[in-house]
């Protein structure tokens, strides 16, 4: 089985984990740029952070033979402190960097009107990058959190192929099916999504416009949940075929839209092989 984690923060995460996920069969990874629990008070803060996104950690990565990818953005959470607000300026010097697949994680935590045009703000740039927007879906509230954001990238202009709503489950999933966008599921042991009510989910909604994360973090979590998911799928009569899909060329066909994904000859190949003119020449 291989397997693209499309949603993982390997920051909070040791390379004992690295070595694990890369036995697992993890070849490919995206790391969003997220809230790091304490609260940062000057941008000089987060452009360390994103500097390691692009640096240190592809370096880790490529130890374990794992290609290493990120999507930077002010966090919802963030974007609330007036003092991280100078992010937004800094954020288009990344944008242009190579393996910066995406613009994220943006969308709302409680739904300010901080939140709402920051957002907001965040969907132009992806336009403006020809990239796709990588939003997360608040943890209260989440049937209203889901439509509003859904709102907002429709008003943003955006083409909703190029935006995945992260972090979906069960009474928020049928809100976004249907509208375009990608649907995002977070397995975590105890809360958001097990394995198997991802199952379930798939056996509803079907293979089309799915990424399964494991979001693992410096919370209770688990690199290894997006393979139990493949076990879990296996079990329940899913094709290997189906397996492959869901966990490494959904995730190649969602992130390849950034023409930035740094993958193996062997992928590669195979990616073009399937039609998706999605993986740049040479760089
Ligand atoms: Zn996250």
């Amino acid at each position: 089985m291989r397997i693209f984690d499309p949603h993982i923060h390997m920051t909070s995460r040791t390379t004992d984990d690295y070595e694990r996920m890369a036995a697992a069969g993890v070849r490919a990874l995206v790391e969003p740029a997220f809230w790091l629990g304490q609260p940062r008070t000057n941008p000089g803060s987060f452009t360390d952070y994103f500097d390691a996104l692009i640096g240190w950690e592809p370096f880790r990565a490529s130890q374990y033979g794992i290609r290493h990818h990120c999507t930077i953005a002010l966090n919802p959470k963030e974007a609330n402190d007036p003092r991280c607000r100078e992010v937004l300026p800094l954020l288009p010097r990344y944008l242009a960097k190579d393996r910066v697949v995406a613009v994220g994680e943006t969308g709302y935590d409680s739904m300010t009107p901080e939140e709402d045009e920051v957002f907001a703000a965040q969907l132009q740039l992806a336009r403006e990058h020809g990239l796709p927007a990588l939003v997360h879906t608040p943890h209260r509230d989440k049937v209203t959190g889901t439509r509003r954001s859904l709102d907002v990238v429709k008003e943003s202009g955006i083409d909703p192929g190029l935006v995945v709503l992260d972090h979906l489950n069960e009474p928020t999933v049928g809100e976004v099916a249907g509208t375009g966008c990608w649907m995002g599921f977070s397995i975590y042991p105890d809360t958001k999504m097990s394995p198997e009510r991802m199952v379930a989910i798939l056996r509803e909604y079907g293979l089309e416009r799915v990424l399964v994360n494991s979001a693992a973090d410096w919370g209770k979590s688990d690199p290894l949940l997006t393979l139990r998911t493949g076990e879990a799928m296996l079990a329940a009569g899913f094709s290997a075929d189906d397996v492959d899909r869901v966990l490494w060329r959904n995730p190649v066909e969602f992130y390849g839209q950034s023409g930035r994904l740094d993958l193996d000859d062997d992928s590669a190949a195979e990616a073009t092989f399937a039609g998706n003119s999605i993986l740049r020449g040479g760089s």
